[in-house]
């Protein structure tokens, strides 16, 4: 690298790593997706087409960075859980959540048409992420805890106030209003006797939102066959060159599942989560 009288403004770079020895959650959000949502004709309250969606670009970002351990979507919103002594980008935050970020939303962009096959794509959206540093396996249960519940208060408010308007006749500013002051004892309430709807008969999709897990595969004997290399899903990855590298991880299979994750038993059943 020769040497310019400008290269000295490098120097104003500060580098910015995040700490070892912490869990990184990255999460990413639908930049205006209210209104995106209605220049699409999302269906209230729930759209299937945009969740899966979401899940489809979430798990193209787990394909890409095995790295990432578990994922937690609802409405525009996906969380990502790495792996405490991932060393990703030198753990260095700008870039690894820009290019997380811009992963997911290419990803959502391209394979829009797939989920959306009638609906044109009016205007690129946009995502905007972060990452937080929890420094134990609590506060990551917990983490993943609030936004599970948060889906919960969400989707109940949603679907009462579009059962008010979509089958009740009301306006939104009177669905507000009826639904200003209430529980969740009430919103239930208001679902069974009103609209005939049994809450907990609702598809657990929009209930419990997307959990993203990786099941390891059968260990193969060979794994170095190119043709296995090429169904392999998260064993490689692409380097700069386009040659293929083995990453540390071993070869996953992603599975979504739409479960509790606030009581024991997911992190039961899925140990290796929060371990190193
Ligand atoms: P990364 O993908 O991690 O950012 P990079 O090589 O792309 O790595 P940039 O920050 O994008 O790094 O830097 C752009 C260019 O700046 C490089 O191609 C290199 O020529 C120059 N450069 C990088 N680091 C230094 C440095 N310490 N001193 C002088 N020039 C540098
Ligand atoms: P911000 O830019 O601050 O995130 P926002 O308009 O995206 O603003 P959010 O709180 O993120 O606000 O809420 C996202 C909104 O997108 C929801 O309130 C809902 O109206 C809409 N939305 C997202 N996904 C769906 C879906 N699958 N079906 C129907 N509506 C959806
Ligand atoms: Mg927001
Ligand atoms: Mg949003
Ligand atoms: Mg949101
Ligand atoms: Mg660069
Ligand atoms: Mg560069």
């Amino acid at each position: 690298m020769s040497g310019s009288k400008y290269e000295y403004v490098k120097r104003y770079e500060l580098p910015d790593p995040l700490m070892l020895g912490t869990y990184m959650v990255f999460r990413l959000d639908g930049h205006s997706f209210h209104r995106f949502s209605d220049v699409h004709k999302f269906t209230k309250p729930n759209d299937p087409r945009a969740l899966e969606l979401m899940d489809c670009a979430a798990q193209a970002l787990m394909k890409e960075y095995g790295d990432i351990v578990l994922a937690f979507g609802e409405s525009d919103e996906y969380s990502f859980l790495l792996r405490k002594s991932t060393s990703l980008h030198n753990r260095r935050q700008a870039k690894i959540v820009s290019t997380l970020t811009s992963l997911f939303t290419s990803n959502y962009v391209f394979h829009w048409s797939k989920f959306f096959p009638d609906v044109a794509l009016e205007y690129p959206p946009s995502f905007d992420g972060r990452i937080v540093l929890y420094p134990s396996a609590k506060e990551i249960r917990d983490y993943f805890a609030w936004r599970q519940t948060d889906t919960h208060i969400n989707n109940l408010y949603n679907t009462t106030f579009w059962a008010l308007v979509q089958q009740g006749g009301q306006t939104t500013t009177e669905a507000h209003a009826t639904l200003r002051g209430t529980v969740s004892k009430d919103k239930n309430e208001i679902l069974f006797s009103r609209f005939g709807i049994n809450y907990s008969t609702i598809p657990p999709r929009y209930r419990k939102g997307s959990v993203i897990v990786r099941e390891k595969t059968e260990p193969d004997t060979d794994v170095h066959t190119n043709e296995q290399q090429s169904t392999q899903e998260s064993g490689l990855t692409q380097t700069r060159s386009g040659d293929q590298k083995e990453l540390k991880n071993p070869p996953t299979k992603l599975e979504i599942l739409h479960c509790d994750i606030i009581k024991d038993d997911f992190w039961n059943e899925y140990p290796k989560i929060l371990e190193e």
